[in-house]
């Protein structure tokens, strides 16, 4: 079996990778938080409990099956109820937005982001600076199923600037900032939703860069509509919506 990519972020947080997908553990002085299960082509659970012995919830950022498919692994899953319809894990946990996972020293709040999918969830450390972020956004690319939900949801990150500074998103580059590339990015998807820029044909493979990465859920050989923004490739094809 594959073996993750283990790092350590910060004193608290560590990274676990593998095949292009990434999940969070943090641990309080209390409890630890696992944030997705990655692929499930490894034991994360038996990695985890190699890191720390505190009691763990695990949380998934959104139900794609590269967040969610060491789900099973675990005993419990806590989703938010969107997510229901398209896990099979038997005991699964509502999160509600702005529930807070206290670890102890740490508290992490659920925000509810949707966009990329409908049940998409940000975990955030606010009185830390630093928030995980599922696929809501990272560098090279976004993968938008909902324009209006994903607009809001880049404005409510942007609208908490003065708590957070630090994104941890789920592929690609890690950490980044939240800037003015992510002012940036609301600003294209702003155009696009006022049809002020061309949309094009696109195949996502193979890659358009050597940094670029194709996203896990999406079919490299199947052509979709997008826009091209400077780096950053916008997959937003109005007949592509849901989960797919
Ligand atoms: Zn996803």
């Amino acid at each position: 079996m594959d073996r993750p990519k283990i790092n350590c972020l910060q004193p608290n947080i560590m990274s676990l990778y593998q095949d292009k997908s990434t999940c969070f553990l943090v641990t309080g002085t209390k409890r630890a938080l696992l944030i997705d299960t990655g692929h499930g082509t490894y034991r994360v659970d038996e990695t985890v409990r190699q890191l720390t012995d505190l009691p763990l919830t695990v949380v998934n950022t959104h139900a794609h099956p590269d967040h969610a498919g060491g789900d099973g692994q675990f005993p419990e899953i806590w989703v938010h109820p969107l997510a229901r319809t398209q896990l099979t894990h038997p005991n699964l946990r509502d999160i509600q937005d702005g529930d807070i996972f206290d670890l102890g020293g740490i508290r992490l709040t659920a925000l509810y982001t949707p966009g990329h999918t409908p049940d998409g969830i940000c975990f955030a450390e606010l009185d830390r600076g630093y928030a995980f972020i599922g696929d809501i956004l990272e560098d090279g690319h976004l993968s938008i199923r909902d324009l209006d939900g994903y607009i809001s949801s880049i404005q409510r990150l942007l609208d908490l600037r003065d708590r957070i500074s630090v994104l941890y998103p789920s592929h690609g580059t890690c950490p980044i900032p939240l800037d003015e590339s992510v002012e940036n990015v609301r600003s294209l998807l702003i155009g696009i939703r006022e049809d002020s820029l061309e949309r094009v044909p696109m195949k996502l493979g193979p890659p358009p860069d050597s940094d670029g990465e194709v996203p896990p859920d999406i079919d490299p050989d199947q052509e979709y509509l997008g826009y091209r923004y400077k780096d950053l490739l916008v997959l937003y094809d109005p007949a592509r919506s849901g989960w797919d």
